[in-house]
């Protein structure tokens, strides 16, 4: 039988019962055989991940200043596991080299791989399941630059012999075994290569949610669970913000076709949610699969008389912003006018550069750039061909009294983009999740 990857969150290990918790779902299914964790996360709303505690001793020590205490918080969060577990583990002699590298030259994601590190030598100790270090088969450029198919093939020869495995998420090495990590989240990154690479039937991705849910349930009260959603479908939602899976962790299951199945540490009786290929019958029917959304964009305005008339003006423009290393996220166009929609994060780092580069070379009647948007899409394969979801969507964001800044729709209507003042944001997707609703069940009514 393909065995099953599972994936287990910073909140589903952040402490000795979850760890318990955790520990019982491994064992109620023998496929469960390679197991993928993140560092320990919050235990209630007011803590702090110990990744976050670690990038902390990290700036501590590169500042020069006392990272002692933030590293004995650290030690405690462990202490209290292994004390209550009863586990034989060297906790010490692990410390003491993270404190001695501290003491050197202290590296930012290699003190951030350090919780994934010693949860998973913990938890493979609680198992009794082998330990595989991801430095050994999850390969990085040492630029930082990820290579897939050198992973693959590196952690699928490792880990074929292996009958049972813990493996830290969320780093691998380059070939001088220096450290590099993924992007926040990326556990589930790890996850998703460890399935590809064992050829898994299933992953499972277990975290504090009963699936992906409709929308943010800190913006939406209860948000209903999507039992069935297609892996575009929920690239399109996570990379505009369902924070509840890496967006890059489609990518190695997709290829491969291997389903992944979202599921609920403090709820595994849940059926959670399924990401696959194609929808079963009901939930190719439905219109919208989810709203997603996230802060932070800046758009530029770019105007020219007859620019349509000027070809590879848009090609121009979008090649300052490659030269200086921003990604273009929306380009929505007029028949004189060009927006581009960029991260402001992205684009703060080379603004000045970018808009004297845009001047000079493209020389535009007006340049002008708006921060402080939000971007909101509206997701569903189901859209495509139905008439009035968009009058429905951007009704329902003029009822919250919302002004619309963009609109934007991908050609395979998979998507409505609409970009918000941020300070609109919640109100837009509380208004477009209560229209859509509303929707549903006067069809359902019907
Ligand atoms: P883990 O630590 O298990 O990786 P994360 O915190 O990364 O968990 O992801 C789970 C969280 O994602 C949920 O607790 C929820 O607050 C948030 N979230 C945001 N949008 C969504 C969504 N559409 N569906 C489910 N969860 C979401
Ligand atoms: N521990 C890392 C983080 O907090 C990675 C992860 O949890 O997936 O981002
Ligand atoms: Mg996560």
């Amino acid at each position: 039988m393909q065995p099953i990857v599972a994936k287990f969150g910073g909140s589903s290990l952040a402490d000795a019962k979850q760890f318990r918790k955790v520990a019982e779902i491994v064992r109620a299914d023998p496929d469960r055989r390679f197991i993928v964790v993140s560092a320990p996360g919050k235990r209630s709303s007011g803590d702090t991940k110990v990744t976050d505690l670690l990038y902390r001793c990290c700036e501590l020590a590169s500042a020069g200043k006392d990272h002692t205490p933030v590293l004995e918080q650290i030690r405690g969060r462990f202490e209290e596991i292994i004390r209550e577990l009863g586990i034989a583990f060297a906790l010490d002699a692990e410390l003491d080299v993270i404190d001695r590298h501290l003491r050197t030259a202290p590296e930012r994601d290699y003190m951030a791989s350090r919780g994934e590190y010693l949860n998973a030598k913990l938890f493979a100790a609680c198992l009794g399941f082998s330990f595989y270090d991801a430095a050994e088969a999850v390969r990085f450029a040492p630029d930082g630059r990820f290579l897939a198919d050198e992973t693959n093939a590196l952690l699928s020869a490792a880990l074929s012999p292996l009958e049972r495995a813990v493996i830290p998420g969320f780093y691998g090495a380059d070939e001088t075994g220096r450290v590099h990590t993924f992007s926040r989240g990326g556990s589930d990154v790890t996850g998703a290569l460890v399935a590809r690479a064992v050829s898994a039937r299933l992953y499972e991705n277990w975290t504090d949610v009963s699936g992906m849910l409709f929308t943010d349930p800190r913006i939406v009260p209860n948000p209903g669970v999507i039992d069935h959603i297609t892996y575009r479908e929920l690239r399109e939602l996570s990379y505009m913000g369902a924070s509840v899976l890496h967006e890059d962790a489609v990518f190695p299951v997709r290829r491969a076709g291997i389903p992944i199945n979202i599921r609920n540490t403090n709820r595994p009786d849940d059926p959670g949610t399924m990401i696959s290929h194609d929808l079963p019958p009901a939930a190719a029917q439905r219109p919208i699969t989810g709203v997603a959304g996230r802060k932070g964009f800046s758009a530029l305005q770019v105007e020219m008389s007859l620019m349509n008339n000027e070809i590879g003006f848009g090609a121009r423009l979008l090649s300052i912003l490659a030269a200086h290393g921003v990604p273009f996220e929306h380009c929505p166009t007029g028949i004189d006018t060009m927006s581009v929609v960029v991260d402001t994060a992205a684009f703060n780092a080379c603004r000045e550069a970018v808009l004297r580069q845009i001047e000079l070379q493209l020389r535009p009647d007006h340049l002008s750039v708006e921060d402080g948007l939000a971007m909101i899409a509206v997701v569903g394969h189901g859209m495509g061909g139905q008439r009035g979801i968009a009058a429905r969507v951007f009704s329902a964001v003029a009822e919250a009294g919302v002004n619309i800044r963009m609109i934007d729709q991908g050609s395979s209507e998979l998507n409505i983009i609409i970009g918000v003042d941020e300070a609109d944001y919640e109100n837009a997707v509380r208004g477009i999740c209560r229209a859509l609703s509303d929707a549903t069940e006067s069809e359902n009514d019907g």
